[in-house]
């Protein structure tokens, strides 16, 4: 039993870190072309940022 404890604390800590990730990894710069096309469930279609976000990251252009 102790040992299914550990188990369940660790992977809370895991998840928590993965979701702390995953928030750290869409913050786009308010207001910006990327983060309008977020908050209407799109993807921005400018070129740059349609490259940055093939290559896994964000526009840095726009997302100052
Ligand atoms: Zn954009
Ligand atoms: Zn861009």
């Amino acid at each position: 039993m102790k040992k299914l404890l550990s188990v369940f604390a660790v992977v809370s800590i895991i998840s928590s870190m993965a979701a702390f990730g995953a928030d750290e990894k869409k913050k786009y710069a308010e207001g910006s072309c990327c983060a309008k096309a977020e908050a209407k469930g799109e993807k921005c279609k400018h070129p740059c940022c349609v490259e940055a976000e093939k290559a896994g990251k964000m526009c840095e252009k726009c997302n100052k």
